[in-house]
């Protein structure tokens, strides 16, 4: 059955000073696909190390279901892992490599043949039994990888970064299988990437990381929507960051003085005092643009500008966008058909919700 993993302010500490891993808190959920997100060197290969027991935290527990395990071995965890590299065994055949943790459990021989060929129909590699790892594809290696992890039915699915190697069209069916794997066994499955669009694909949750501290857990929509300081916002997709200080915009709403004339309306009830700096985060493609037409009341734009560049994405088109204030912004359209682009020397308006721009903690 898969477990839940409680990590309780965990910190590692390499020889040499190096903090990998700081202060960090998170609750894993049994049956969650829960992924560990953030730039490299952040710390998320350590954190992993340090539930499947490959590594010791310096400070702080690990507790599977309840139960302390920060000291327990890594083979006595019940945890299977899979690596970016595969690590497969390059003299064994698929069937082999499948099967090795079954014959290190000592399972009679029948059991093992019975238990390999279910784990290799669940990753759609039946009949490649006896071929060796350098007869298959990059993606049916991380198959065979795959099947070697479930094949002892683990109690949680440890991944880092297992589908870095693969070409994105390959990388994204296996995306899409390995997801449809962990929700019909109900894996407790710990992934980790360092991309945002992978994460974002296949999570139930996300922790966000940088220099080895969790700066958000969260749903992928409310990483994406609702990020809470600036390291989120800016790592996850493109954002629109202004920066300035709070003033009472008319009807006793709130706004943020971004420079040069160009104020903001905030949602909601004022966040802080009069005066307090602060910065907001607005995406590209909560963006609308229109073109600028004289005639219209200028109440209509959020703000005017001119677009600088034009990036066609294929399915929505990025503009870059210098604002009459100053500003630079990003804003992303659906691609609406032909004729529908902005060139760049357009004068165009700009509209935006004030309930799209969210209040960042520095
Ligand atoms: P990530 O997987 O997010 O890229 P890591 O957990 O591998 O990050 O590394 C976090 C930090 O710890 C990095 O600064 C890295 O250089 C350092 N580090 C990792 N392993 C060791 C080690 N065995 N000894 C010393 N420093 C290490
Ligand atoms: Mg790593």
């Amino acid at each position: 059955m898969s477990a839940g993993i409680e990590i309780a302010e965990v910190s590692k500490v390499y020889d040499g000073g190096v903090r990998a891993v700081d202060s960090v808190a998170m609750e894993i959920k049994a049956g969650e696909f829960f992924s560990l997100l953030g730039p490299s060197g952040c710390g998320k290969t350590t954190t992993l190390r340090m539930i499947a027991g490959f590594d010791t935290p310096s400070s702080g527990e690990i507790r599977i279901d309840g139960a302390d395990i920060t000291h327990v071995p890594a083979h006595k965890r019940d945890m299977a892992m899979v690596f970016q590299n595969y690590a497969l065994f390059p003299h064994r055949t698929v069937a082999e490599n499948v099967g090795f943790g079954l014959r290190m459990r000592k399972l009679d021989k029948a059991t093992i043949a019975a238990k390999v060929k279910a784990a290799l129909a669940m990753v759609e590699l039946s009949g490649m039994d006896d071929r060796r790892p350098a007869q298959l594809s990059g993606g049916q290696q991380q198959r065979v990888a795959l099947a070697r992890a479930i094949v002892i039915e683990p109690r949680v699915l440890l991944c880092d970064e297992p589908l870095g190697a693969l070409d994105k069209k390959l990388r994204q069916q296996m995306q899409f299988e390995l997801k449809q794997l962990q929700k019909n066994l109900g894996l407790t499955l710990v992934f980790v990437t360092h991309d945002q669009e992978e994460a974002l694909a296949m999570s139930d949750r996300i922790a966000v990381m940088n220099a080895g501290r969790v700066e958000q857990v969260g749903t992928p929509v409310e990483i994406y929507d609702r990020p809470q300081t600036r390291f989120v916002a800016d790592f996850i997709g493109d954002t629109n960051i202004f920066r300035g200080q709070r003033v009472t915009v008319d009807n006793n709403g709130t706004g943020i003085a971004a420079g040069n004339g160009l104020v903001l309306e905030l949602p909601g009830p004022p966040a802080a005092a009069d005066g307090a700096v602060l910065s907001v985060a607005l995406r590209p493609e909560k963006i609308r643009l229109a073109p600028k037409v004289d005639t219209l009341h200028p109440k209509h734009a959020s703000a005017n500008g001119t677009v600088e560049s034009t990036n066609f994405l294929g399915g929505a088109v990025l503009y870059r966008i210098a604002l009459d204030s100053g500003h630079r912004v990003l804003a992303q359209q659906p691609n609406a058909g032909a004729g529908q682009l902005y060139a760049p020397g357009a004068p165009v308006m700009l509209g935006w919700t004030p309930a799209d721009l969210v209040i960042l903690k520095d």
